[in-house]
């Protein structure tokens, strides 16, 4: 066995062996897989092998896409057969919530190239006759859908890496995995050590005790799950072709023909989570006693979809475990904490999502970076707060929601509150209807006695509208107040901390007591955050950025550390309240001795607020006048009480998220993980505006911002005014130019302080002419939209600067 290797891959299911491939594909060739048993020892060998591209999050159906795509790669490569039917599937629905989501789905993948379509019953019929439509409105038809072979492919996959370089050792249990200093890793295993350079886990079922080895936990849990079957069946194997998939919703089963007969699997919700305390070493290919009671509902439902299944016979049922992060999505990247430790975990759909998976690990370990945005399955989307507490429940909760319909403004009960901060009794009392955001608990508006007391999750604008309308009148007309909680924060100090930040961040680094804004650039110049830096002294920054976005900055800090700058994420440690609205100013005046008037837009001081020490920055998302107002968590009830009192006069009101993310659209604001991720570089969207080409430094990502500046990207990032009526654009809706698919939508909504429906869209330079008039596709209509040039509240910026 060879004892020194540039990557050591631990786990050879269909995961790990698509890592293996990609790493050679993109070049390394001295990579090595482990594998305890023999490939497919875990959940691998009893998948169903079904794989599809339909996914909520854009980005993950793109991956599915390539992952799809790729076994045709595989079996040219390796002359082997991944076992391929590619039947389509067809994902009905029996509602109209449904039917809604299916036709947003479909808009988003206009923009994408994939070729799925809306069909009626008449048209379901003809694919998919053993359904009975009963109730069923219509469906979402996607020709790429299908099934494979899981071990051939897993074996094609290993092949290919082989024929790459790579090598495989089998019967091969990693025991232990211990770090050098120099941030290499010795890899113990039952037939001895190897020396490696970077360690991936990819130990699937056993991906927590792996984990643990390393001194890490990952934030998955298996689940059980059974498919059934079925004897052969005439209605089926007398067909000319092979019978489609189809995905039913409503009894929670995909179905698909299996040889002669049928096969069908169910999300149930009376599920169950396996191996709570932890996967046995001995459990590999054995099949967990069927549990036909579990699911006995489930299967009632089915007689009743597809009558079909009543007569015939079950010729196997198949019980194994799988796992799962508490979303559902993969755990993939750099374990924060770790050097050269790599996660590609929590994989839920192998055959769907390894291939896409395995190419973003590689890319990452490669080149230091993703081609797209990985945000969705970083592992370092969950902090240092998660634990298997939280963890299983959310897993279950997942589960049970596999088929559910997702909306965009839905928020989901299980192992909640997690994390609260002091104001929550405060805030519950007036009347918050509470969100979550990176575990914590977040206003999202406040009831009062006549709304109702929760958002019901829709498509189309929400009964929290009304008092969305009212919050941002109170901060447009008066004064308005919300927790600065779900801010992430650093504070970067030390003798080297500006010349630091002059090198991570592309923009100004501030003078003492002056605050700017910054993009901050990947390697290769996309967008990697968007921060705002104040400068208390010299030798003392704060930063504010994206709170769910921290622990992946954090990492990225970490993995470019210097002696003479410390970085500490204080993003719960320093919390606070913003004020904002025309009558901001009066309300800090009367809490304080300190110059108040004399505290100029960007300007940052540390003072006094009634009997608390504070850090006050002039600026507010909200566009109006506004100040940032931080303290330490203990003082946060003192400061409200404070503030709340001095703003009786002036009418001071809560104000939660749904009335930020509102206010801030007719100010053309930006928000991260929308119109800036690291899909897009700042000159596509308008951040490169911060960036300071004059500074001597070689800022990260500097290359690709010149290059830009000199040839302006193809697309660019603009705003319209839509004509809608009562749902607006949520994010990639796509945009038609004279007819053509040509852009898609970042995010948008309703602006309740000027009463319009904006979109923010990425369209062709080319064709961003003003008032250019495009078409918006908004649940299956498309309304008429045009671009405005001028933000609609405070053009000049004299209202949030005077
Ligand atoms: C009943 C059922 C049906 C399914 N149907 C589908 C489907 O239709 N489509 C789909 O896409 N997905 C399906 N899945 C899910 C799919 O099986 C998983 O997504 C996939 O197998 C995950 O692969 P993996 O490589 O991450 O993990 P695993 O397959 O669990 O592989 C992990 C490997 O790591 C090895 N290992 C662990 N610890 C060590 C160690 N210390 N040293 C060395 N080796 C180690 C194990 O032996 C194992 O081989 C199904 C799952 C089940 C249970």
């Amino acid at each position: 066995m060879k004892t020194t290797t540039r990557a050591v891959i631990i786990g050879g299911g269909v995961v790990g062996c698509s890592v293996l491939y990609h790493l050679t594909k993109l070049g390394w060739s001295d990579v090595m897989l482990l594998e305890r048993s023999e490939l497919t020892s875990g959940s691998t060998w009893h998948a169903a092998g079904g794989f599809h591209t339909l996914n909520g999050d854009t980005n993950m159906a793109a991956l599915q896409g390539y992952t799809i795509r790729l076994y045709r790669e595989l079996e040219a490569i390796t002359g082997m057969s991944c076992g391929l039917h590619h039947v389509g599937g067809v994902t009905l629905a029996d509602n109209k919530d449904r039917f809604d989501m299916l036709v947003a789905e479909r808009a988003k993948h206009r923009y994408m190239g994939l070729d799925t379509e809306i069909i009626g019953p008449a048209e379901i019929a003809k694919i998919a006759p053993i359904t009975n439509l009963d109730g069923i409105i219509g469906g979402l038809y996607d020709p790429l859908d299908g099934h494979l072979d899981p071990s051939g492919t897993t074996h094609a996959y290993a092949r290919a890496a082989k024929m790459g370089g790579a090598t495989i050792e089998l019967h091969c249990k990693v025991i232990a995995t211990t770090p050098r200093p120099d941030g290499t890793w010795d890899v113990v295993t039952d037939k001895g050590t190897i020396h490696a350079e970077h360690v991936v886990n990819a130990a699937g079922l056993w991906a927590r005790e792996v984990a643990a080895m390393a001194g890490s936990y990952v934030p998955l849990h298996p689940m059980e799950h059974q498919y059934i079957v079925t004897d052969d069946l005439p209605e089926i194997y007398e067909r000319d072709s092979e019978h489609p998939h189809v995905m039913d919703p409503a009894g929670e089963s995909y179905l698909r023909q299996e040889g002669r007969g049928l096969c069908i699997g169910f999300y149930e919700q009376p599920c169950k989570p396996w191996a709570v305390d932890g996967t046995p070493w001995d459990f590999g290919h054995e099949l967990l006693p069927d549990n036909l009671d579990k699911i006995e509902e489930s299967i009632a439902f089915a007689y009743s979809r597809f009558p079909v299944l009543e007569r015939a016979g079950v010729k196997s049922v198949i019980h194994g475990p799988f796992t799962f992060a508490p979303d559902g999505n993969p755990l993939v990247g750099p374990v924060p904490g770790l050097r050269n430790y790599w996660s590609a975990c929590g994989v839920m759909a192998g055959f769907s999502q390894g291939g896409g998976v395995g190419l973003m690990l590689a890319q990452w370990m490669i080149t230091g970076e993703c081609e797209r945005d990985v945000s969705a399955l970083d592992i370092a989307r969950y902090g240092r707060w998660i634990t298997p507490g939280y963890t299983r429940p959310k897993v279950v909760e997942n589960y049970q929601n596999r088929f559910s319909v997702s909306y965009p403004n839905q928020e989901l009960p299980a192992a909640r509150p997690h994390r609260t901060t002091p104001m929550y009794d405060i805030f519950t009392d007036l009347g918050a209807v509470w969100g979550h955001q990176f575990g914590l608990e977040v206003a999202n508006y406040f009831a009062r006695a006549d709304d109702p007391p929760y958002e019901t999750p829709t498509f189309r604008r929400s009964d929290a509208f009304a008092a969305t309308a009212r919050e941002v009148a109170v901060v447009r007309g008066g004064v308005g107040i919300n927790e600065l909680q779900n801010f992430g924060k650093f504070s970067v100090t030390g003798s080297g901390a500006r010349a630091w930040l002059d090198r991570i961040m592309a923009g100004r680094i501030p003078q003492p007591g002056r605050m700017s804004l910054t993009p901050m650039l990947s390697p290769k110049g996309r967008l990697w955050g968007d921060f705002t830096v104040s400068c208390l002294a010299e030798d003392d920054f704060q930063l504010t950025a994206s709170y769910g976005a921290q622990d992946i900055h954090h990492r990225w800090f970490m993995q470019n550390e210097s002696p003479d700058a410390r970085v500490e994420n204080i993003s719960d440690t320093r919390t606070g309240f913003q004020i904002a609205g025309p009558k901001a100013r009066d309300v800090l005046a009367a809490c304080t001795r300190d110059d108040v008037a004399g505290i100029r837009f960007m300007d940052v001081r540390r003072i006094t607020v009634g009997q608390v020490a504070c850090i006050v920055q002039r600026v507010s998302y909200t566009g109006d006048l506004g100040y940032e107002i931080y303290c330490d968590p203990t003082d946060q009830r003192q400061l409200w009480w404070t503030l709340w009192q001095a703003g009786q006069p002036y009418g001071i009101a809560p104000f939660g998220m749904r009335a930020m993310m509102s206010l801030r659209l007719d100010r053309f604001f930006g928000s991260w993980g929308r119109e800036f991720s690291p899909d897009y570089t700042a000159a596509e969207t308008g951040m490169d505006r911060f960036i300071n080409f004059k500074k001597s430094s070689d800022f990260i990502g500097r290359a690709l911002a010149e290059a830009e500046r000199a040839t302006p990207p193809d697309r660019m990032l603009v705003t319209f005014v839509v004509d809608a009526d009562d749902a607006d654009v949520v994010a990639y809706e796509p945009v038609f130019i004279a007819g053509q698919v040509q852009g898609f939508c970042t995010s948008g909504g309703y602006a309740h302080h000027t009463g319009t429906s904006i979109a923010f869209a990425l369209v062709p330079r080319a064709a961003a002419i003003d008032d250019m008039v495009v078409e918006i596709e908004i649940m299956g209509q498309r309304r008429p939209a045009r671009r405005i040039t001028t933000p609609l509240f405070d053009p000049d910026g004299q209202v949030m600067r005077g």
